[in-house]
């Protein structure tokens, strides 16, 4: 493919991320909008992702764009004529300790004030839910039955589609090699197949976001970590639907998918920056022990496979959106740990009112780049160069 010269914008990383920005960059109007992907697009981590999908965040900010998202996983078929197979199966946490219950009150208080329907129930009510838990050893429960799930790929495919339609160049294959920067500002992107001119360069590098933000001279604090999911054979023994249920005291989750358990120790791990993501199939004994505790019935399954991929968390726990701190013209859409893709709607919509409005119509202070010392960039600054 012949990259064109000049964008208005260029993003980099064709994840669900980026292509969330994509469309909604198009939908607002904005024109020769490029998106370079080094692979295929939804082939990073992405591709890796359980599809879960809660309210049950911590921060407001947070929660609003689950809700928002929510909306637009329940129309999406519509929206982008891709079925996401979006079901309402729910989130269970698992409490055995009072501290735990402690710690989750604050944040159900909160999501219950922004309309949330979450809601604390006894280990017996938990049990109702998923006849097959183990729950002598629990205090309590948190319920959210306004969670659920979606197929990844089928979303970032809904929004890569539209955005192509409404006229974003996708290119796959395509590595941004090199910033161009002029007096710290970004001017443009180098790629393995010719340079491109452009005003605005959003990072939507997903795991990779550093490596992409050392190119502007930058410390992102995006930090990849490996998770491993397992899948059993096909299991009726444990009939669906089932919750995605955290066991909060181990990290150990699982839920039903079609006739197969998926299940994960909840493993958080540094395998440095190498993004060929190897299995590490010792992972099982670990999952198996924590798993037995608490679903004893999966002792009769049997492990089918697996995979594992990256989380590109930071230090906090909250992605990083915004402008980067003394870099002009560069834009971070970047560390959505283990919820970039249920939020990939919201920050995708806000994204785009940040870059084409000049602020973004909801408060995203949660999020600031500047917030870890780095100096900050704030919405003034990106005030001045949208367009
Ligand atoms: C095991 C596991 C389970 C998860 N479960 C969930 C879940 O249930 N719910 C949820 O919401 N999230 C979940 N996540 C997290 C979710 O997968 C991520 O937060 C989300 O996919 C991040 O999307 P992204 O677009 O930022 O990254 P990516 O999908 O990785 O996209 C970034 C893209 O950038 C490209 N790229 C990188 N460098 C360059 C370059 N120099 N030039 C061009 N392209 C480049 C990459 O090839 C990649 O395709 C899970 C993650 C893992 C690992």
């Amino acid at each position: 493919m012949t990259l064109p010269k000049t964008a208005s914008t260029v993003i980099i990383g064709g994840g669900v991320v980026g292509c969330s920005i994509a469309y909604h960059l198009a939908r607002r109007g904005l024109r020769d909008v490029v998106l370079l992907e080094r692979e295929t697009v939804g082939s990073g981590t992405t591709s890796k992702a359980a599809g879960g999908i809660r309210v049950q965040f911590p921060a407001e900010t947070e929660i609003r764009f689950s809700l928002e998202s929510i909306d637009v996983f329940a129309r999406f078929a519509d929206e982008f004529g891709v079925d996401p197979g979006y079901t309402k199966i729910g989130y269970l946490y698992l409490l055995a300790e009072e501290q735990q219950l402690r710690g989750f009150e604050p944040r159900i208080a909160l999501q219950r004030k922004l309309g949330a329907d979450v809601r604390v129930i006894s280990p017996a009510d938990a049990q109702k839910l998923v006849p097959a838990l183990r729950v002598d050893d629990l205090i309590a429960a948190v319920w959210g039955p306004q969670d659920g799930m979606a197929g990844p790929a089928e979303v970032t495919t809904g929004f890569a589609r539209r955005a192509r339609e409404l006229g974003v160049t996708i290119a796959e294959g395509m590595a941004v090699t090199a910033l161009a920067m002029s007096n710290r500002r970004v001017t443009g992107v180098r790629t393995s197949q010719g340079a491109i001119a452009a005003p605005i360069v959003v990072n939507a590098a997903g795991p990779a976001a550093a490596r992409v933000g050392r190119l502007a001279g930058l410390d992102l604090p995006v930090h990849p970590r490996r998770r491993h999911i397992f899948f059993t054979e096909p299991f009726p023994e444990i009939p669906g639907p089932v919750p995605l249920t955290s066991d909060v005291t181990s990290g150990f989750y699982f839920r039903k998918d079609m006739e197969q358990v998926l299940l994960s120790p909840g493993d958080v791990e540094d395998i440095g920056e190498d993004f060929d993501v190897p299995m590490d199939w010792g992972k099982v004994e670990e999952l198996v022990r924590k798993a037995i505790h608490r679903l004893p019935i999966i002792a009769d399954a049997r492990i089918a496979g697996g995979w594992a991929g990256l989380r590109p968390l930071t230090p906090d726990d909250h992605a990083i959106i915004g402008w980067a701190p003394g870099v002009e013209g560069f834009f971070l859409a970047v560390g959505f740990g283990g919820h970039g893709f249920q939020h990939s709607p919201a920050t995708g919509r806000y994204v785009a009112e940040w870059l084409v409005d000049g602020t973004p119509s909801l408060d995203l202070s949660l999020f600031d780049p500047g917030r870890f010392g780095a100096g900050r960039c704030g919405a003034a600054t990106g005030r001045t160069r949208t367009r």
